[in-house]
C-alpha cells in the first residue's frame, strides 16, 4: 500500500521555513515532521569570526535565554571576539601614548627656546 504524504500545514511551497522530513509514527503512518531553521552562533562585528561561549539559538529563542548564555563577561563580550578587543585596547593605548609623546616634545622645545 502506497501512502500519500500530505502537508500538515497550509504552506505548500518549498520554502526555507517549510522544510520537513518524513517520520513513521508509532501507529505505522508516515507523516511529515517540520524542521526548524538552523541555529546560528553570533559572529564578531569586526572579523566575522564565530564568537566563543555563546549558545547557538534562533533570534526569538535568544530573547528568552538568560544573560549568561548570550554574552561573555568582558568589554564588548558577545559583540566582538577577544582578538578584536585586544587590538582595540592596544590601539587606544598607543594613541594615548602618542599624545603624551607630542606633549613632552612640545614642552622640551619650549624649554630650549627659552634658553636661547
Ligand atoms: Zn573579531
Amino acid at each position: 500500500m502506497v501512502q500519500r504524504l500530505v502537508f500538515r500545514r497550509r504552506l505548500s511551497y518549498n520554502t526555507k521555513s517549510n522544510r520537513r522530513h518524513i517520520v513513521r509514527t508509532p501507529g505505522g503512518k508516515l507523516v511529515y515532521r517540520y524542521l526548524k531553521k538552523p541555529k546560528k552562533i553570533p559572529r564578531c562585528g569586526q572579523c566575522k569570526d564565530k564568537l566563543r561561549g555563546i549558545l547557538p539559538a534562533r533570534p526569538q529563542e535568544r530573547s528568552r535565554l538568560c544573560r549568561r548564555k548570550k554574552t561573555v563577561k568582558r568589554a564588548y563580550g558577545g559583540v566582538l571576539c577577544h582578538k578584536c578587543v585586544k587590538e582595540k585596547i592596544v590601539r587606544a593605548f598607543l594613541i594615548e601614548e602618542q599624545k603624551i609623546v607630542v606633549k613632552v616634545l612640545k614642552a622640551q622645545q619650549a624649554v630650549t627656546r627659552a634658553k636661547k
